[in-house]
């Protein structure tokens, strides 16, 4: 009788366990797995892929996003700085194909790496990321505020890669053809023009650090990072196709651009040339001998042959950012607001009232964020358990919230 019972239990058709024996029996047309059984299955499949595709993510130069294609995508994020985007565009297509190259003939392509100057807010950051979304090799930000020559408090060089070697899942050949967006690449700067400061304890020795970096060496890297774990073991990675982007904010530049224009604008041309020049944007003329008189030395500068600038932000960009990319700070309260079932609505002239606070306190495209939290923190609070299926932000009720906001301490965050 009992081993009848057992006969008619369903079976795991692989290991033959029967539904007591195990926690899940999935049912197929013809026969059935058990969840033991599903989780073996499941590894074998993961390891033969691994083995047919070293690396999995393997590139085709075919299915590679081209320039264009990237630019198409970081305008869906990113408002305006087309010389910036075109850059990025080009050199993540290059860096690509760099990696796909076969060295046979002798032709090797040196990597660009790019550094991307423009005023805090612009969207260096943004561009970083938005190219993150669509890269198929390993990606990382890091600032290079942290960073210290070693015996400093801080953070070594090295440990650039080590999050590239986190992101890489520490496949170190993945990592090693990755990208590293270097931010705030200006504090590292050395300020010996400036008599003023005589101490500098993150300036040129980081940058010779950094240099070793971009030219291309193996590298020790700690893969947990910092110098909490002294006893853990270095993992070598070689830095030779490892793209580098840099950023900076290089606050008060202008004004070294501005010397360089004035000096080289004397003779035959002096007078057209100095009426064509453009005093309210000085950044667009920028050229790598006013990086060195910043502060970068000479040997970084030459590691970064592309240089690319970013615009500052007028009304109308800031305007475009409050509603027009993908991911706009409006379409993101929309969506909040959506989850709770309401109908969350703007009046255009709210958007004009936001943006004219973001210019009059000077708080730039960081600001419209706060500006607009500041104006719905109170239905946030209330909305989600009132009975309304929708909401329209007038300018009086704006202007109302604001007020009650202080926006100057805005100004301070
Ligand atoms: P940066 O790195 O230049 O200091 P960020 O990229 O961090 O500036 O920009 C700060 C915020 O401002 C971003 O998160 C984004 O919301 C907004 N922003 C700045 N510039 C732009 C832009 N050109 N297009 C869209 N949003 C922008």
């Amino acid at each position: 009788m009992a081993t009848d019972s057992k006969r008619n239990k369903t079976r795991c058709s692989f290991c033959g366990r029967t539904e007591d024996e195990v926690s899940l029996m999935i049912t197929g047309m013809n026969g059935f797995i058990c969840d033991s059984c599903a989780v073996q299955a499941y590894e074998m499949v993961q390891e033969t892929l691994k083995k047919s595709h070293p690396g999995l993510r393997t590139l085709n130069l075919a299915e590679l996003p081209k320039p264009l294609e990237i630019k198409n995508f970081l305008d869906q994020y990113v408002i305006g700085q087309d010389e910036a985007k075109r850059h990025l565009s080009v050199a993540v297509y290059n860096h690509y194909k760099r990696l796909l190259q076969k060295d046979d003939d002798g032709v090797e392509i040196e990597k660009s790496n790019i550094i991307m100057v423009g005023s805090t807010g612009t969207g260096k950051t943004l561009l970083a990321r938005t190219i993150a979304k669509l890269l198929n090799v390993p990606f990382t930000i890091v600032d290079a505020t942290v960073l210290t020559e070693a015996g400093y408090v801080g953070e070594d060089i090295e440990s650039i890669l080590t999050r590239l070697l986190q992101v890489a899942d520490y496949n170190v050949a993945e990592a090693e053809r990755g990208i590293v967006f270097i931010d705030e690449i200006d504090k590292i700067a050395r300020k010996g023009d400036n008599p003023s400061i005589t101490r500098d304890v993150s300036g040129e020795g980081v940058q010779q650090g950094l240099l070793k970096l971009l030219e291309g060496s193996v590298v020790n890297v700690p893969p947990q990072g910092g110098r909490k774990h002294p006893e853990q073991k270095m993992i070598a990675v070689n830095t030779k196709n490892i793209l580098f982007i840099c950023g900076g904010a290089f606050d008060g530049i202008e004004k070294k651009i501005a010397q360089r224009l004035n000096t080289h604008v004397v003779g035959y041309n002096a007078a057209r040339n100095t009426a064509a020049i453009d005093r309210k944007d000085l950044m667009q003329y920028i050229a790598p001998q006013d990086l060195k008189a910043f502060g970068l030395i000479p040997e970084i500068i030459g590691r970064l042959p592309v240089l690319t600038y970013l615009k500052p932000l007028d009304r109308a960009a800031l305007r475009a950012i409050l509603t027009e990319p993908k991911n706009s700070i409006i379409r993101q309260y929309v969506k909040l607001f959506e989850m709770d079932h309401v109908k969350l609505t703007f009046e255009d002239s709210v958007y004009e009232y936001v943006v004219d606070k973001a210019v009059e306190y000077r708080l730039g495209a960081r600001g419209l964020r706060s500006i607009v939290e500041a104006i719905m923190m109170d239905a946030m609070f209330e909305i989600p358990s009132g009975q309304k299926d929708s909401f329209v932000v007038t300018l009086d009720y704006a202007k109302q919230q604001l007020d009650k906001a202080n926006l100057a301490r805005l100004q301070n965050a």
